[in-house]
């Protein structure tokens, strides 16, 4: 991956983190937060790309619960398959998960790979985790 590339998703993780994080404008300013549990800190719901809510009941969660003990293929995120995965143009489930076109299925695809559709400010699960770890601290 490139500098370029990595540095623009870190630009879009924290698109999301400022859209997503919104402390009590109490606590904004010059007081220490409390230190709560991160998601109690957090006054809107994390978002993991645009209007996609990082949620159980999204079936869009960081870590296996119930009967999620698989992430989607596509995502990496946990409560769903990647035939309805909620981080990927709607348009798109359903579709071959190598090259993204739907007139055939994916044991069969003879195209070139592409990257996965994802919705506008996907943050990787991986980056989530990191910035949930700094917001811990
Ligand atoms: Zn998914
Ligand atoms: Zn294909």
């Amino acid at each position: 991956m490139s500098v370029n590339k990595v540095l623009s998703n870190q630009e879009t993780t924290l698109k999301i983190l400022s859209q997503s994080v919104r402390y009590q404008s109490v606590h904004s300013s010059s007081q220490p937060l409390p230190s709560q549990s991160v998601y109690k800190k957090i006054a809107a719901p994390i978002m993991t790309a645009w209007n996609t809510v990082l949620s159980k009941e999204n079936k869009n969660w960081v870590n296996p619960f119930g009967n999620f003990t698989k992430p989607c293929f596509v995502c990496k995120y946990y409560g769903h398959s990647f035939q309805e995965c909620p981080n990927i143009v709607p348009k798109y489930r359903g579709a071959c998960v190598r090259c993204w076109i739907s007139d055939h299925q994916s044991t069969r695809c003879r195209r070139t790979v592409r990257d996965p559709p994802f919705k506008d400010g996907f943050c990787p699960r991986a980056d989530l985790l990191k910035i949930l770890h700094e917001l811990c601290k």
